[in-house]
């Protein structure tokens, strides 16, 4: 089940994965900036579930918020502009 769901990502959503635990691990003030403003809204959204991750792309949310690639699903946060 989990190499079909492994299978079924695409490259970009696999870039995705990385790119925000890659920053959970080695953090960034820039990366932890976006990543509270983020997590802040994501907090308050009822998508949002006990185990931190998020009930509609399934992602777990302290490392989806550092993906500096990634989007909200519905929009309440989207990739922001330098
Ligand atoms: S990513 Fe979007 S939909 Fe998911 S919990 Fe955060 S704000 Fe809600």
């Amino acid at each position: 089940m989990e190499e079909l769901f492994i299978n079924n990502m695409n490259t970009k959503q696999l870039s995705e994965i990385y790119d925000g635990w890659k920053n959970l691990v080695f953090p960034s003030p820039e990366v932890e900036l976006e990543a509270k403003r983020r997590i802040e809204i994501c907090v308050t959204c009822e998508k949002f579930r006990k185990n931190k991750s998020c009930a509609i792309c399934g992602c777990y949310m302290p490392a989806k918020v550092r993906s500096t690639k990634s989007v909200c699903p519905i929009e309440k946060w989207v990739i922001k502009a330098c």
